[in-house]
């Protein structure tokens, strides 16, 4: 990333200078330059360049920005970053970056989004899973024989079983596996202690049970 002392330093090139190469006309008339407009075709100058505030404005299309970056955008049609890089090219300006500083608690972050995606992807199939053993009926109630053997004792109502988001692991065991492996969150998974990698294939490490929500605390 750049940094913002450099980005600052481009924001701060003169726009006179900038303009100049663009407008062959450009002359100083009281506190501004003006001439012949860089964005659109005209015999009469209606650009403007204040450069105490380091501003351009044409009156005639309507271009206008605060900084030679937004001119470059423009003119060039760049983006930001491009143009900033341009700039710096033109003016012999060296941009400092921030590396190795930056990416790995962004790389941590990262991962904790992942874990947290993963646990609320994994509660959602388990969830819906739940709903289809109960022949897909919303609500739940009345429990299908399956759900009341695997919910055996516990008395559950359906409301709890909204509340709580309680899911069901089917006995197959590759329910999230193979959406995981899809989605490339195989690995960070495995970490989580959802599935495990197995010398006969990955797997689904609950199976035929119901689930309560493994997503405790930070989960919305
Ligand atoms: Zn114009």
């Amino acid at each position: 990333m750049i940094t913002e002392n450099s980005i600052q330093e481009i924001r701060d090139i003169d726009l006179v200078e900038v303009a100049k190469k663009y407008v062959d006309d450009l002359k100083k008339k009281g506190a501004n330059y003006n001439g012949c407009c860089p964005f659109h075709d005209e015999k009469s100058g209606s650009f403007m360049v204040n450069p105490a505030k380091n501003i351009y404005k044409c009156f005639g299309c309507g271009a206008g920005g605060a900084d030679a970056i937004k001119f470059v955008m423009d003119k060039e049609r760049m983006e930001f970053i491009p143009a900033v890089k341009y700039l710096a090219d033109w003016f012999g300006i060296t941009l400092e970056e921030t590396k190795t500083k930056n990416e790995e608690p962004e790389e941590q972050k990262a991962k904790k989004v992942d874990y947290r995606t993963i646990n609320k992807w994994a509660a959602g199939k388990y969830q819906k899973a739940l709903f289809e053993l109960n022949c897909g009926s919303w609500p739940v109630e009345p429990f299908s024989p399956v759900i009341q053997e695997l919910l055996g004792n516990r008395l559950l109502t359906n409301d709890s079983i909204i509340d709580f988001q309680l899911g069901y692991a089917p006995a197959k065991g590759r329910l999230l596996t193979d959406g995981l492996i899809e989605r490339g969150m195989f690995v960070p998974a495995e970490e989580l202690g959802l599935v495990k990698k197995g010398a006969n294939g990955n797997y689904d490490i609950n199976r035929d049970r119901i689930m309560f929500p493994i997503t405790t605390s930070g989960a919305r």
